[in-house]
């Protein structure tokens, strides 16, 4: 048996890591120079890791503890769970208690006529589901034709094959035979990098429109749907301008064009409202869900899916599914976890407390020189890093290397704040408060500082021509 344990210093476990595990979207042969940071503990909003450092998440995991670590709660559910029912499946007409609990609790919260829940153990699954599902309602309703499905470029829904191509990042599609038959990309709507000298409103028009072209290019009697994120958050947390998603639900509308909203990041709770969708005004057939419907304490995802889906759907055997599809333990911790957002009111504390104070404080790293403006809804927010604020010029180096350079800035100064490309990132658990919001800041500037002062002495701060 292996005798590693927390206690081991980080010399002794980095090579060990190294020696056995393969780590995802990394260059392992190079981490494995670096050595990987060990995480050992977390509370609250604070990470500990293997040297004792006290880091501050500013990404709430990967966009998922939105209750923040260390609730013994969940704990204890789990463990309840795990000594009645550790494990059975959803397949064969048989179900258990959690699933059902879970399935009413999510209809209750979801937005109306989204009644139903299949589920998935993570939000790259819960997409390969909604891939199946949308081909198979338009097969089922006697417009098989209607299969082909339109994302954009820049989207991320996964890293599976059937999700990593309904995503629209290049770098993915490069390796692994990306994308499978029948997804389309049209343009993103990143006003900042990509809208010149528009208006948002006129860009956020221009860049929906693309979705008609594409509709008409393909034909209408082609296109079972269309995904995207409320507000694209691994791309890079880009909010819409407010013009683009009235034009796409109107598009969506008129082509009857199944729309789903995928909820990964934006649901539960992070923009302020239940869902991203709620936010930005659209009403989707479909919603996917995972990371904050358990806050990360167990894998688990899932498609809420609409009635008329739900019904046509439920006519026909649909051969799908997945060995943890509801699995008891992990719907019982999601479960808790709603139990927590809702008797704590997390989503008014963000919406009253904890997203203006984060607004106040991004507002003030806004003077900074490198910033070139705070992109933000509710607690999902980026900074965009520029040489030249006015034109928001790109730099000359490659894109992403002003980013990391702040990102490790921003590690060293114990705070994690992630980088896409030469954009800041900052998600944190929806429970942190005012006072550690300003040790983000702080820390935040501090690091903006170091890596002002770099650029500076490498000659780095010179824009693409
Ligand atoms: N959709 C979105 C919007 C996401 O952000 C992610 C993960 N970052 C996924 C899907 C994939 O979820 P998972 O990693 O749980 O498969």
């Amino acid at each position: 048996m292996s005798t590693i344990t927390n206690h081991m210093p980080t010399a002794e476990l980095q090579p060990l890591d190294a020696a056995h595990h393969m780590h995802p979207f990394t260059t392992n042969d190079e981490l494995a120079d670096k050595g990987a940071r060990i995480i050992t503990r977390a509370k609250g909003v604070f990470l500990t890791d293997s040297d004792g450092n006290q880091i501050l998440d500013g990404m709430a995991g990967l966009w998922c503890v939105n209750i923040g670590y260390g609730r013994s709660e969940m704990a204890e559910v789990a463990a309840r769970q795990m000594m009645q029912l550790p494990y059975y499946n959803t397949f064969f007409m048989t179900t258990h208690v959690p699933a059902i609990a879970l399935a009413q609790e999510i209809a209750k919260l979801a937005p109306e006529g989204l009644n139903h829940v299949f589920f998935a153990s993570s939000g790259s699954e819960a997409n390969d589901t909604n891939i199946r599902m949308v081909r198979t309602y338009w097969t089922e309703k006697g417009k098989a034709s209607k299969s082909h499905i339109i994302s954009r470029k820049n989207a991320y829904h996964g890293s599976s094959v059937g999700s990593g191509s309904l995503g629209g990042m290049a770098y993915m599609h490069a390796q692994g035979g990306l994308p499978i038959p029948g997804i389309h990309h049209i343009n993103q709507p990143d006003w900042w990098a990509e809208g010149g000298d528009m208006t948002p409103d006129a860009f956020g028009m221009s860049r929906a429109q693309e979705l008609e072209d594409k509709i008409l290019e393909l034909g209408e009697d082609k296109v079972a749907a269309f995904i995207a994120e409320p507000i694209q958050g691994a791309g890079g947390v880009i909010v819409p301008p407010d013009s683009y998603w009235p034009e796409i639900q109107r598009i969506c509308d008129k082509y009857e064009i199944l729309l789903i909203a995928d909820e990964v990041i934006c649901g539960f709770g992070r923009t302020g409202n239940w869902f991203g969708s709620q936010t930005m005004g659209i009403r989707p057939q479909i919603m996917t869900i995972a990371k904050g419907l358990s806050s990360g304490y167990q894998p688990i995802g899932g498609s809420i899916v609409c009635d008329e889906v739900a019904e046509v759907i439920g006519a026909t055997e649909f051969n799908h599914g997945y060995t943890y599809s509801g699995h008891p333990v992990a719907a019982a911790v999601a479960l808790e976890n709603l139990r927590i957002l809702q008797d704590e009111e997390i989503i008014t504390h963000v919406r009253n407390v904890s997203a203006p104070a984060l607004q106040e404080g991004l507002e003030k790293l806004r003077e900074h020189p490198l910033v070139g403006g705070v992109s933000l809804k509710g607690m999902m927010a980026s900074l965009p890093l520029t040489p030249h604020k006015e034109s928001r010029a790109k730099f000359a180096s490659d894109a992403g290397t002003v980013g990391y350079m702040c990102r490790e800035r921003c590690f060293a100064n114990n705070l994690v704040m992630r980088h896409v490309g030469d954009r800041m990132i900052i998600s944190p658990p929806l429970v942190i408060q005012p006072e550690e919001i300003d040790v983000l800041i702080t820390r935040a500037a501090k690091a903006l500082d170091e890596t002002y002062a770099q650029l500076k002495d490498q000659n780095l701060l010179r824009s693409a021509s």
